[in-house]
């Protein structure tokens, strides 16, 4: 039997897995699927791919989740986080009952598309930006409206625009890959323009000089993703949270799963932000080092655009991006390289270490 099974095993592979029985949606066989970005294990490459934090989280952090461990893990974890909610709402000035956790910000992405859209209704989404929101208003069977950004990384009128279809907005602020902002203002006006809600991404507001956590009281609509993924230098224990009116953080947590955070992701999330010594002298270190960054990038040619995140988004007007990153995976660095189809591509660079930084900066100028 064994040898049965292994022999359709190898067979379904080299036969690229096409499904023939037709019981899936649809929407699910025609999408593609986010293609997140390669994570390989172990530490064979400078990695300056998915914006990590390249330092190691609060020691605060271990030390609560070994606490967590010693307590026992056969309970079911609080389904609300309120550990995390009491010292987050203290943090940013809301109330508790303000804030929705999730397993990282993507999992707060995927309950607010499941509880706002439909099979046929409309999103919007702006391009460049966060793949993902396209791959879960494909899941739902919802059309997607792209608006460009303009050259000068602001938003035009379109990404207001009415519709009668349209169910829900996405904008990553900063966004990536550019790390550029769209100021709170602007963003109150086009909330307001909006005939629905606004998800502001704030994956890299920590690294940024303005957020939009204050539109949310000013607005029923606005609601603010955050993530400890990038700032708290968390990637890896998936926590994120949702700040909206208490009222619509009451609908939406109908549409999560019941535990969506585990016992050792509250504790290591609630002392993180605990530790704001550490995040601040980490915030200080990555904006230092990204400034060096830019400078140096200009230096070797390449047009930069001002970030206000972990990352660099460039490109060079003499040497294709997509061979560049090719080159430097071969010397052993790993960067982003990132296609938008017509409106085209480019390199997004993460903020390391100053000596990953250097490194980089050797091999690259080596190669151009
Ligand atoms: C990294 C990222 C997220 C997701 O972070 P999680 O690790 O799922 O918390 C969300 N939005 C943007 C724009 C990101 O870059």
């Amino acid at each position: 039997m064994p040898r049965v099974c292994e022999f359709v095993l190898v067979k379904r592979t080299r036969t690229r897995l096409r499904v023939t029985m037709n019981f899936f949606r649809s929407n699910i066989t025609t999408m593609t699927g986010y293609a997140p970005g390669e994570q390989p294990q172990g530490g064979k490459f400078i990695k300056l791919n998915t914006n990590e934090n390249p330092y190691p989280c609060s020691a605060k952090v271990q030390a609560s989740i070994g606490r967590a461990v010693e307590a026992g893990l056969q309970k079911y974890p609080d389904p609300t986080a309120t550990a995390f909610r009491i010292r987050a709402a203290e943090l940013y000035g809301v109330e508790p009952d303000w804030i929705l956790c999730g397993n990282g910000s993507d999992d707060i992405l995927t309950i607010v598309t499941r509880a706002f859209v439909d099979t046929g209704n409309h999103v919007r989404f702006a391009r460049p930006s966060y793949t993902l929101y396209q791959t879960l208003a494909e899941i739902q069977g919802a059309k997607c409206h792209i608006v460009d950004y303009q050259p000068d990384w602001s938003l035009g009128e379109d990404f207001a625009l009415h519709c009668d279809h349209l169910r829900l907005a996405y904008l990553a602020n900063p966004n990536s890959p550019s790390g550029t902002v769209i100021l709170p203002d602007e963003v109150a006006r086009i909330a307001d323009a909006l005939p629905c809600p606004l998800v502001v991404d704030e994956a890299y507001a920590d690294f940024a000089e303005t957020n939009c956590l204050s539109l949310v009281a000013e607005n029923e609509k606005v609601m603010v993703a955050r993530t400890l993924s990038k700032s708290y230098a968390l990637a890896g224990l998936r926590f994120g949270f949702l700040v909206a009116q208490p009222q619509v953080i009451r609908e939406l947590s109908k549409v999560k799963d019941s535990y969506n955070c585990d016992t050792l992701s509250i504790a290591g999330a609630t002392a993180a932000i605990d530790d704001q010594l550490w995040f601040e002298q980490t915030r200080a270190a990555v904006i230092s080092t990204r400034t060096r960054l830019a400078e140096q990038l200009q230096t070797l040619g390449f047009d930069c655009v001002g970030s206000q995140a972990n990352f660099v988004w460039c490109k060079h007007p003499k040497h294709s991006s997509q061979q560049l990153y090719q080159r430097l995976k071969a010397d052993g660095v790993l960067v982003r390289y990132l296609d938008y189809g017509d409106w085209g591509d480019g390199l997004r660079i993460t903020v390391g270490t100053d000596e990953q930084i250097d490194a980089f900066l050797a091999i690259l100028s080596a190669i151009i």
